[in-house]
């Protein structure tokens, strides 16, 4: 033991460590301290409190020193994250600095970061759908990466414990490739979404377009009273914080509710440097961590340990959790830490117009889109691609009726801005990728970050199977908007590199076979059972579907097995 800098061990010593503040450690956090243990979260940014933290909250654009842009400088200094929409003026503070935290990307590869307490769920565009059967069952039937040790049905009450706390709009729509959850009221389609939808709808058999399903509260029920949250007004300024707590994130939800318990205990600045295993007890023991501030180094013992820094950061810290046990890496006796790394494949969208319906409108900034699930591949291989995408569409009016006349200046431009103008139609997909052994991540042999960790190597590109999906997206989507009566219709393939879609998953992948897989089917490393790692590192496959709520949904799943063990006396250390 080294560097305890403390008046005593007990100080350090809890029952739970959970790593990572974000959407998967806030719900790890949450349901460790209600089920009585005593519970540390580690993190390494900041603490963000709920409200008093969101200095931009409220501020109208002329309020901002560029409206709300970026300056260019900022730009220049943030060449990666300034990529993310997100990126703007008002939410600067909740996203890393380039220059801070570096990383190699042996490919390109834009790793977004939001390190504070909260992580990336101040950040979160909110949209949840839960995995259907088909999900699961894809590895195993089209015979790529391992098959998922669980299926839809072990984890439907997990998304259905998850959905009651976090408030989930949604409408029952009854289809198997999107399963239902436990919803409060949906938002509604506009007027020019619902005319296109007829008329895919009539058009293709296998296709549905249903509202999407986000984390707001279109109204809020006791539970979500009880957290101290209002209703969502639609104004979709959320990357600032919320002050009315209408979206769920971490800082306005599980983190003051598991404080309640009395059994938390949040260290922010709190960089973790590895997992410490001991050898005679054959299980982790600890972490050791590094002050982000003083650099001090320090040590903190407990009986199980959630490892939730967000899919890259998470097996960074595996990889780094070295001992004569592990030389490679903790629970990394196949080789496969790090590898099978997939994300989501965001690179097609298409732009289109919409004559008529200028007598209508619609109410504020709705937070989510149209969605039409996967329809490629679902019941049997159809395609010269594996699996398939989820499409998103939204019609809205710009600014601007006819009366400018093109002008951008002048009196009659702005009375024109007073009145809304033509509708336009956005479509964009989300496209499954296949984990690949190739496409990994590595420590750097020598090149370390400010706090003397190893700096990741990222090296994950798109494969021949990405570019056939995104072709047929761009196809498909051309001809529905076609069909759909769309004009002026362009396809765009953004090229954008992996990693700005946010959903980088895996490295840490599950499965039956220890031989073949890290984690078992309660998301315990197969060689030391007291870690457990639920953020989206341990994902075999990606889906079509924004992934968090599925993390949040594992992680409920494995505290509650964890907690199961601990009693039966399975897990001390
Ligand atoms: C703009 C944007 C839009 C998105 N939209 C959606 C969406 O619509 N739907 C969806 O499902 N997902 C969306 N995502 C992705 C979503 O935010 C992530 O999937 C989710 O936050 C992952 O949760 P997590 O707990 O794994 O990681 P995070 O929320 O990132 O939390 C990880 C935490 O761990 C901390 N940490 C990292 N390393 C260490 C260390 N060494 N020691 C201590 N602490 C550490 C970090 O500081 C961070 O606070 C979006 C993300 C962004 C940025
Ligand atoms: S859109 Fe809703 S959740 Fe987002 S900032 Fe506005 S009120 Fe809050």
């Amino acid at each position: 033991m080294a560097n305890i800098n403390t008046s005593g061990l007990a100080d350090h010593t809890f029952d739970a460590i959970v790593i990572g503040s974000g959407i998967s450690g806030g719900w790890a956090a949450k349901e460790l301290c209600e089920q009585g243990l005593k519970t540390l979260v580690l993190e390494r940014g900041r603490n963000v409190e709920h409200l008093k933290d969101y200095p931009t909250a409220t501020k109208n654009p002329w309020e901002l020193p560029h409206r709300g842009r970026l300056s260019l400088d900022l730009r220049e200094e943030n060449p990666i994250a300034s990529r993310c929409y997100a990126f703007k003026e008002d939410a600067t503070h909740f996203f890393v600095k380039d220059k801070e935290h570096p990383y190699v990307q042996e490919k390109p590869f834009d790793w977004i970061r939001g390190y504070q307490v909260g992580g990336k769920s101040l950040l979160w565009a909110r949209q949840t759908q839960r995995w259907s059967k088909y999900d699961f069952e894809g590895p195993a039937r089209d015979g790529f990466a391992v098959d998922w040790p669980i299926r839809y049905d072990d984890l439907a009450p997990w998304y259905s414990h998850v959905e009651r706390f976090v408030g989930i709009s949604g409408n029952k729509d009854g289809l198997d490739t999107l399963p239902d959850g436990e919803f409060l009221p949906p938002w509604e389609m506009n007027v020019v979404e619902k005319a296109i939808r007829k008329r895919i709808v009539e058009a293709y058999q296998d296709r549905h377009v249903v509202i999407g399903r986000c984390a707001h509260l279109t109204k809020p029920q006791e539970i979500h009273h009880q957290q101290g949250r209002g209703q969502c007004q639609a104004r979709s300024l959320c990357q600032r914080g919320c002050p009315y707590g209408g979206y769920f994130s971490s800082n306005s939800s599980t983190l003051p509710w598991a404080a309640k318990t009395g059994n938390l205990t949040l260290r922010p600045d709190s960089v973790v440097h590895s997992i410490m295993y001991d050898e005679k007890k054959g299980r982790a023991v600890g972490v050791r961590v590094i002050d982000a501030h003083t650099k001090e180094a320090t040590e903190y013992f407990a009986k199980i340990i959630f490892v939730n820094a967000s899919t890259l950061n998470t097996n960074l810290i595996l990889l780094n959790s070295t001992s004569s046990r592990f030389p490679s890496g903790l629970g990394n006796d196949n080789g496969l830490l790090g590898k099978y790394v997939a994300f989501h494949n965001y690179r097609g969208s298409l732009s289109a117009s919409m004559e008529g319906y200028e007598d209508s409108y619609y109410y504020g900034r709705r937070p989510c889109a149209v969605m039409m699930p996967n329809f490629r591949n679902v019941h049997r291989q159809e395609t010269d691609f594996l699996r398939g995408y989820m499409v998103f569409y939204s019609a809205s009016r710009g600014r601007g009726g006819a009366a400018a006349n093109g002008e951008q200046l002048g009196a009659a431009y702005k009375d024109a801005l007073l009145e809304p103008g033509g509708w336009g139609i956005y479509m964009m997909m989300q496209g499954e990728t296949i984990p690949k052994e190739s496409n990994h991540v590595r420590l750097s042999a020598d090149e370390k970050d400010a706090w003397g960790v190893p700096l990741l190597k990222v090296s994950v590109g798109y494969d021949e199977n990405d570019e056939k999906s995104l072709k047929d997206f761009l196809e498909q989507g051309a001809e529905m908007l076609d069909k759909a009566g769309c004009k002026n219709i362009h396809v765009n393939d953004s090229r954008q590199a992996p990693g700005l879609d946010i959903h980088e998953m895996g490295g840490v992948r599950m499965g039956h076979d220890p031989k073949t897989s890290l984690l078992n089917k309660y998301n315990q490393l197969h060689a030391c059972q007291n870690v457990f790692v639920t953020d989206g590192a341990c994902m075999t496959s990606t889906g079509t579907q924004n992934p968090s709520i599925t993390y949040m949904a594992l992680t409920a799943r494995a505290v509650n097995h964890a907690v199961s063990e601990l009693k039966q006396g399975n897990l001390q250390v």
